[in-house]
């Protein structure tokens, strides 16, 4: 068999991550490559960090992305901060957070998991009186935005907490960044990584960190040495460190992060505040079609993600025959449920470039027709109407 050139087609994407890849984005990827010392590259390093720090409403010089996806930067932070015999508490209310607590563990520390239910928001009394009968916590560790379920947790709230006693805060911001606000230097967030494929709207592949100086100054006063030497920021920070002065440690990649700028210079034009809008009247009027299809949330409301919608499948149609359905006959993919979800919900995505008015018509004519082929009631008509109303 001869193996030829891979040519995919053209797929919307409305799941959990990867979201649809802007034009742009997709062509800034393939222009020429640069060497990664070339003084042009360095400066659109620079420029990448400036732009990073408007998405993450931060002042803090550590700012750059890991040249990994979002789960390395999950782990940068985590290796950074944390050091054998250390205490963490982890807010567990989906899938992210029991990767964070895999984390802690192979850290050689100790993980005190706080647990809320799946598809529930963290509550901060609840984390409150654990850091109170804990006391001597070190991190704080949390997710913002739980794509695994749809649930928006107060990260202001959480990140105060931290604060209070005396610990430093990890949050996981990869779907939360561009989608819903994310203030970090308001909330004195310390450690924060995202991802570049959910609200960015870029490819898969890098993950955007960000730490305040009293993270840095904890990374400073570490007894042992950072154990994955990729990941330590000490290193990380001479390649990426101030424009001229730069040391080899990896190579960068090179158009990989032609891609993450100019999906930063997009979400610059189109301003935070803007994007955060958008997020929120697309998941309206997503809201209003699927009511029309009598298709309920899992996630009760003002706690749901506008970017991540978890809602369960309706009596008698089938997940999988449904999410075929889609993607043979429309080229559109949607996200099925994690762990004991699995099976009785759907994960809608409208992230970055793909919460847009076309996708949700899309999504919704295409769902009323794969719920009528297996004898489902339903009219993708009056639900794109209803959405379409929503949004005026
Ligand atoms: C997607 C995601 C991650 C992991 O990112 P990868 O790029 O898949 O490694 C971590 N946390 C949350 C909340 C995510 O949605």
């Amino acid at each position: 068999m001869a193996i030829s050139s891979f040519h995919p087609p053209v797929r919307t994407l409305m799941g959990p991550g990867p979201s649809d890849v802007h034009p742009r984005i997709l062509s800034a990827l393939g222009r020429p490559t640069l060497g990664h010392l070339d003084p042009l590259f360095v400066g659109m390093m620079d420029e990448t960090k400036e732009l990073l720090k408007y998405a993450f409403q931060t002042r803090n010089e550590l700012t750059l992305p890991i040249s990994a996806p979002g789960s390395a930067g999950m782990e940068a932070c985590f290796v950074n901060l944390v050091e054998p015999g250390d205490k963490v508490l982890v807010c567990v209310n989906g899938v992210f957070g029991n990767r964070m607590i895999e984390n802690v563990t192979r850290c050689g520390a100790t993980a005190v998991r706080v647990d809320f239910p799946w598809g529930s928001a963290v509550e901060p009394a609840a984390v409150e009186a654990a850091l109170k009968e804990h006391g001597d916590v070190k991190v704080l560790a949390f997710v913002h935005a739980e794509t695994s379920t749809g649930a928006l947790s107060d990260a202001q709230a959480l990140c105060g907490l931290a604060k209070k006693y005396k610990a430093l805060s990890i949050v996981d911001a990869v779907t939360s960044m561009g989608g819903v606000p994310l203030l970090v230097d308001e909330w004195q967030a310390d450690a924060v990584y995202s991802g570049s494929q959910k609200c960015l709207s870029c490819t898969p592949g890098l993950s955007p960190v960000t730490f305040s100086d009293a993270a840095v100054a904890a990374i400073k006063a570490r007894q042992h040495p950072v154990q994955s030497w990729f990941l330590d920021m000490n290193l990380i920070l001479g390649y990426w460190g101030e424009g001229g002065k730069r040391a080899y440690h990896h190579t960068a990649p090179v158009n990989a992060l032609y891609g993450l700028h100019e999906s930063l210079v997009m979400l610059q034009e189109e301003g935070l505040e803007n994007a955060w809008q958008r997020h929120a009247s697309m998941h309206n009027a997503l809201a209003a079609g699927l009511d029309v299809l009598g298709i309920q949330f899992v996630v009760e409301e003002g706690q749901r993600l506008p970017q991540l919608n978890s809602v369960y499948i309706p009596d008698g149609v089938d997940d999988a025959t449904t999410r075929q359905f889609l993607l043979a006959k429309y080229d559109l993919e949607i996200g099925a449920g994690l762990g004991d979800l699995a099976g009785k919900v759907w994960r809608i995505g409208l992230m970055g470039y793909s919460a847009r008015m076309e996708n949700i018509t899309l999504l919704l004519k295409a769902l009323a027709a794969a719920m009528t082929e297996q004898g489902y009631q339903c009219s993708g008509e009056q639900a794109v109407t209803a959405a379409e109303a929503a949004l005026k």
